[in-house]
């Protein structure tokens, strides 16, 4: 759809908002909290409705506890929060107890929290700090300037009342996790030079609930027959174990695993009083996959910014992707609200900024990001400034910038700067949750 297509007759006018960001995960909701924080107008697109479940570990890292703490969200046990102490590590034959460290900069302990109750949290998190948190809403197409190929809104089903209805901003974030059909649909597909997992996980009743380690299996046996893939078990602290295993496309046997099957043989040399059974099992063994090493990029393409799983943001090494997740929807809020002032010392351009310009990117990165949001009437002095800045800044220093670097067509993706990051037949890195 383009923004000139003609008016729909009898549908409600189009809702407006400084930013659109699409799913409301941890990557959204961080993201619409820190842009509603500094004073932006934010609409936050989601299509289920919380409570709602995500296939997940529910383990948190330090890493991730200090992105909850720094959100102002209480995580104490009172809260339902369950905490650890360290990541316990089982494989050739070894089994290490590994503490988290004791650090300055993070938390000495992590926390596993169902994604149910976590992203709920988040979100409601997000409605607090002022996003305008729409559920049952499922963007299905972006709206795009005929003229230039941006994106300027999008236009999604209301599960209430199964009607299109359009959103217009100025930027629009993709945090619609890894299948992503937004950046799909603006001509960014995954890559496939990048490492992408596929993980399953289910619950089993367990006296293991209470453990005060995350525990992560390097090596799964069947009996004495090595089987491909890494698993964890995390005592969730309510009676059950969250249990799953995952692969890597870099394995061999990536794409033909029966991973249902996996999880059993794996289970069936547990020890039997961990109760890893059948009869123990609380839910469906359901699996999804982890999106890794930046698998979609650029992330930031005719006014669509992409984060968290949208833009490949797991940890290679370990499966994590919340934090990352959080982090990233952070990064790019601050990015957002300094894109127009992009200069040491300008101070915040959006009321309630904090004018510290954290997380920003250099001023030559993002001229078509400063561009966009330079549009705004009440901007409009201070940005032409800075545009003037940012044309000065090209040619001294020559194009960049995924706008400057990336001369291709609307939704003809760059694909050039894609490199393989693992040499052929080098053992695959080990994904754990
Ligand atoms: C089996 C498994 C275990 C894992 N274990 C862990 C773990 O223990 N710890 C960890 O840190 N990470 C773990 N991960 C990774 C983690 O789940 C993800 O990295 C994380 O959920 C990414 O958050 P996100 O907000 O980017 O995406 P998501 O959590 O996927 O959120 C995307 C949101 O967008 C919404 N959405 C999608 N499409 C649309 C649309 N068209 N319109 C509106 N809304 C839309 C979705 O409903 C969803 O709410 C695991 C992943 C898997 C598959």
């Amino acid at each position: 759809m383009t923004e000139h297509a003609p008016p729909t007759p009898n549908k409600p006018p189009a809702d407006e908002a400084d930013v659109i960001v699409v799913g409301a995960g941890p990557a959204g909701a961080t993201t619409a909290f820190y842009l509603a924080q500094s004073g932006l107008d934010v609409l936050l697109l989601e299509k289920s409705r919380f409570p709602r479940e995500k296939v997940c570990g529910d383990g948190l890292t330090p890493r991730a506890v200090k992105t909850l703490v720094g959100m102002g969200i209480s995580v104490t046990e009172q809260d339902g929060w369950v905490r650890n102490k360290g990541l316990r590590v089982i494989g050739a034959g070894k089994r290490l107890e590994l503490p988290w460290p004791e650090l300055a900069s993070y938390p000495g302990y992590g926390l596993v929290r169902t994604r149910h109750d976590l992203d709920e949290t988040l979100a409601r998190r997000a409605q607090q700090a002022g996003a305008r948190l729409h559920e049952g809403v499922t963007v299905t197409t972006p709206v795009r300037s005929e003229r230039t190929g941006r994106i300027t809104g999008v236009v999604a089903k209301t599960a209430d009342d199964g009607e299109d209805r359009t959103y217009r901003a100025r930027v629009v974030v993709a945090a619609d996790g890894n299948s992503s059909r937004l950046s799909v649909a603006m001509g960014l597909p995954k890559r496939d030079d990048r490492p992408l997992g596929v993980a399953v996980r289910t619950y089993y009743r367990t006296h293991r609930h209470d453990d005060d380690y995350l525990e992560s299996w390097l090596d799964l046996w069947d009996g004495d027959r090595l089987l491909p893939g890494y698993g964890w078990i995390f005592g969730m602290g309510d009676g059950t174990s969250n249990v799953g295993l995952g692969l890597l496309n870099t394995s061999a046997a990536f794409g033909h695993t029966d991973y249902h099957a996996l999880l059993r043989k794996w289970l069936k040399g547990m020890p039997a009083e961990w109760g890893f059974t059948e009869e123990n099992r609380t839910q469906p063994i359901r699996g999804a996959a982890l999106p890794m090493g930046f698998n979609r990029t650029p992330h930031y393409y005719q006014g669509l910014l992409l984060v968290g799983d949208a833009g490949g943001m797991v940890n290679p090494f370990n499966g994590e992707g919340i934090a990352y997740a959080m982090e990233s929807g952070e990064i790019l809020a601050r990015t957002i609200v300094q894109a127009p002032h992009d200069r040491a010392g300008a101070g915040p351009v959006a009321p309630g900024g904090d004018g510290t310009g954290a997380g920003r990117l250099p001023a030559r990165a993002q001229p078509g990001l400063r561009r966009l949001l330079c549009a705004r009437p009440h901007l409009r002095q201070a940005d032409r400034q800075a545009d003037a800045d940012a044309h000065r800044d090209q040619a001294q220093h020559g194009p960049s910038g995924p706008d400057a670097v990336r001369p291709q067509a609307a939704g003809q993706p760059d694909r050039s700067a894609g490199r393989r990051i693992r040499p052929a037949g080098q053992r695959p890195v080990q994904a754990r949750a």
